[in-house]
């Protein structure tokens, strides 16, 4: 038996992960790594993505695939070797991998459909036709064995109709098409916006129609119309005109024109109401910024890799510095990926790329309509797009020929999914400059602490920018709520009242930022003590007074305000704390000429309400913007001058090692909304731990005491230092997780440390909501000194089934683990 080749298949969950298929010899020219396939599995026909092709003894037994769905891969070379390391380190299947790449609807969204074209009905009719002349009798007969093996009206899969005739190659196809005997379209995933176009037929010449259309002036005018139109022959057709319609009619039956239903490309930039213009003149780097440029633009022009930390306070001008950045990557051929934190919450990070370059800016991220999402998809495959602007999900975006990634906030939580794959975007977008050979920017006010010890590694150069010399740094005061205070019952302390009333007198505006939505956090029983819980978690219940309901924050469960105490009966139930609902009141009493706005989750419904709101107080309609950490992020209002900030040590106490650096970076930035103009601006923050290292060096504008202490914190028990490996579980008994969790424990300490030196094993524990929507959790957490050692053990674990449990508790891997609670 001679040997043949054959081809690795992967598919997106729940289909198999990878299967070996032969290769026919028709296609063994067509299959590319990263091209969509059609195999057989069971009895049906499903489409994968081809990875290697191998050499193979017997390539007879194993079933062949059906069809190479593309010409140019679906899927860059470069992104299937990311899926693959991705896969293996964050622990998951290659299938899940793909899936976080794709489209939603997956691979088959573009699956190709054909239909009876106006000539090919004539044929079937059995209408003499000229156009067969110049058909050979073997291909007339292929032509009409696949004809009549179509609907007559409608349209259906290309494999349904193969199925019933023979295969048709592509190029030959599209001949047919161009002839007039059949249609191919991509199906659409539903939602898209159709309209109606003529269009001619591609072998149709002027000479053809000038005497079909000799004795029509309305026919003629149309036929010119579409033959004219700028690029594609086609034309969009005015509903209403019923001379139109009319010949358009005659057009149809004379063959030289054709109507069909085309969609209008999505654009969801323009949803964000961004200008899709190019901008006028992009402004001269100021000096700093040119200096920090160089050695990125160097490794630019090399295209080689290397991952700087771009590190300059806000307003510094970052983002102008990756805008150029992307400039000199795209001047030398390279496409660009911007991946940004939230996209719904940063609307003007989009705007000004997409102003700066236009129609070459496609959005990734997963807010976009499904129908949304295919339109970028093909754009990007089609190299009309050559800069991606997405959220985590675009470090996995189909761009090819990358020559620069950036990554915009590294520090932000919301790189890391957390769904499978649990993968880190920032980290991803690292590997994936090693595995393409490009230069990766990393940019922040408040660099991640394991960024900042890359840095200190030697494995990212930091490239700093100075705070322009007009902008002050702004003056941060540390307000002690532990010294007496005339109103206890107030969350506003007299200072900030005296501050805010100033900013009213001058015109001025306020940011207050309160990281806790709703009304009030809990709802308490003066009899017993208890406070009102979610049924189904261990978390309270937030009254939300503009909905008047109870509302879970961990779950999203909403629940009718209780008459009386569930715990005990009692009718003695009092609401306890603030949210940002109840600021909003509390500010409207004491400032009652104010105008104030509110900026959290919950007032940021549907799309444009947030560019909405912020172009609102941007503009001086509102005086006091009250908000969650939705306020802190990259806007720039420069009429604002105090910041003030109610409760910093809320975020200090969440038991989990990252809760200093959150607080550090959140205190950050939100003081930089005070410091983005001339007269520099005031920071108020109340809190009740003044001497904290987190306060102190925010209040001294010294990153680097809070870095150095940081560093030194973790020193031997977390990241940077230490390697995670968080092992989460969950089932829906509370006894039988916790047990499971213990014994998974108690196995990997039994793995001999000989050959895993320096990992350690901790817990089992409980996480800070232990039941989550009535399924109780547990935790158990593996240390290792680095990355490597760490994949090692969790191997070794995996050799020896430790994750696989038996009993109705899952179990999942989180590597890298952002959140710990
Ligand atoms: P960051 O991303 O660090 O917050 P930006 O790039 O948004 O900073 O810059 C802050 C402001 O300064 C923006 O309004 C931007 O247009 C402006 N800016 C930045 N660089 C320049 C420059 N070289 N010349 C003129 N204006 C600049
Ligand atoms: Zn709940």
């Amino acid at each position: 038996m001679t040997p043949g080749f054959s081809v690795r298949v992967a598919f997106p969950p729940p289909l198999p992960d990878r299967l070996d298929y032969g290769i026919p010899e028709t296609l063994i020219e067509k299959v590319r790594p990263g091209a969509r396939v059609e195999a057989p599995l069971g009895n049906r026909y499903v489409v994968g993505v081809a990875l290697s092709v191998v050499e193979c003894e017997d390539p007879q037994k194993l079933r062949p695939l059906t069809a190479v769905l593309d010409d140019s891969p679906a899927l860059p070379e470069d992104l299937l070797d990311l899926l693959s390391w991705l896969s293996r380190y964050y622990r998951a299947s290659f299938g899940e991998a793909l899936r976080a790449a794709l489209p939603p609807g997956g691979l088959s969204a573009e699956r190709l459909h054909i239909a009876l074209d106006s000539l090919g009905r004539s044929l079937l009719d059995g209408l003499p036709l000229p156009a067969l002349a110049h058909l050979s009798s073997r291909e007339r007969n292929r032509l009409l064995r696949l004809l009549s093996a179509l609907p007559r009206t409608g349209e259906t899969p290309l494999r349904t109709a193969f199925r019933n005739a023979n295969r048709v190659d592509r190029e030959t196809l599209r001949d047919w098409e161009a002839r007039g005997f059949l249609r191919l379209r991509d199906r659409e995933p539903p939602g898209a916006r159709r309209l109606r176009v003529a269009r001619l037929y591609p072998a149709v010449s002027a000479e053809d129609a000038r005497e079909a259309l000799s004795r029509s002036p309305r026919q003629e005018e149309l036929f010119r119309l579409v033959l004219d139109a700028p690029g594609k022959r086609r034309a969009a057709l005015a509903e209403k005109d019923p001379n139109r319609a009319r010949a358009v009619r005659e057009l149809l039956k004379k063959g030289l024109l054709r109507v069909e239903e085309e969609t209008v490309r999505r654009s969801p930039l323009s949803d964000h109401r961004l200008a899709c213009e190019r901008t006028k003149e992009p402004p001269k780097l100021r000096p700093g910024q040119e200096r920090a440029l160089g050695p990125l633009r160097e490794a630019i022009r090399d295209g080689r890799n290397e991952t700087f930390l771009l590190y300059g306070p806000p307003g510094s001008g970052k983002t102008e510095v990756y805008l150029h950045a992307a400039e000199e990557a795209l001047a030398k051929g390279g496409n660009v990926l911007f991946i940004v934190p939230e996209i719904a919450l940063t609307p003007q990070f989009a705007g000004r790329v997409s102003s700066r370059f236009g129609d070459e800016v496609a959005l990734w991220h997963s807010g976009l309509s499904a129908g949304e999402r295919y339109d970028e998809w093909r754009r990007m495959r089609r190299g009309q797009a050559r800069l991606v602007v997405g959220a985590r999900m675009a470090a996995l975006a189909p761009l090819g020929r990358l020559g620069l990634i950036v990554v915009d906030e590294e520090q932000d939580g919301s790189y890391k999914s957390e769904d499978r794959p649990r993968y880190q975007a920032r980290d991803v977008a690292v590997m994936r400059g090693k595995l393409c050979g490009c230069p990766v920017l990393l940019g922040s006010a408040t660099p991640s602490v394991e960024s900042v010890a890359n840095v200190r590694l030697g494995r990212y150069t930091e490239l700093t920018l100075p705070r322009p010399d007009r902008l002050k740094p702004p003056h941060v005061r540390l307000i002690d709520m532990k010294k007496p205070r005339p109103s206890t019952r107030s969350l506003l302390g007299s200072e900030l009242v005296l501050a805010m009333e100033k900013r009213l007198e001058r015109r001025e505006q306020t940011i207050l930022f309160l990281n806790r939505r709703g009304f009030a956090p809990y709802l308490l029983c003066r009899a017993c003590r208890q406070p009102v819980e979610c049924p189904g978690c261990s978390l309270t219940l937030t009254y939300h007074r503009t909905t008047g309901r109870m509302l879970c924050h961990a779950c999203g469960a909403r629940h009718p305000y209780p008459e009386r105490c569930p715990a005990c009966g009692a009718d003695d139930l009092h609401l306890v704390g603030v949210g940002t609902q109840r600021l909003e009141d509390e500010l409207d009493l004491t400032f009652p000429e104010a105008r104030i706005a509110r900026l959290d989750r919950d007032a940021v419904t549907g799309k444009g309400k947030l560019s909405e709101l912020l172009d609102n107080f941007s503009s001086g309609l509102h005086d006091i913007l009250v908000g969650t950490q939705m306020v802190t992020k990259g806007h720039d209002f420069p009429n604002v001058t105090l910041v003030g900030v109610l409760d910093a040590d809320q975020s200090l106490h969440i038991p989990d090692f990252r809760s200093a650096e959150r607080t550090f970076q959140l205190l950050t930035q939100v003081a930089g909304r005070a410091g983005r103009r001339e007269i520099a601006g005031e920071v108020l923050i109340q809190t009740y731990q003044p001497d904290h290292y987190v306060l102190q060096a925010v209040q001294a504008h010294d990153p680097e005491a809070f870095y150095r202490r940081e560093l030194r914190q973790r020193r031997g028990l977390y990241p940077p230092h230490r390697r995670l490996c968080l092992v989460r579980l969950e089932g829906p008994d509370e006894d039988r997780t916790l047990a499971a969790a213990g014994e998974i424990a108690l196995q990997l300490s039994g793995i001999p440390r000989t050959s895993h030196p320096g990992v350690s094993i901790l817990g089992p524990s409980r996480p800070l909501v232990f039941r989550l929507r009535n399924r109780f959790r547990a935790l158990v957490l593996v240390k290792a000194e680095t990355a490597a050692r760490l994949q090692r053990f969790l191997d070794e674990a995996e050799r020896r089934k430790i994750f696989e449990s038996g009993s109705d508790v899952r179990v999942s891997l989180d590597v890298d683990p952002f959140s710990m609670v």
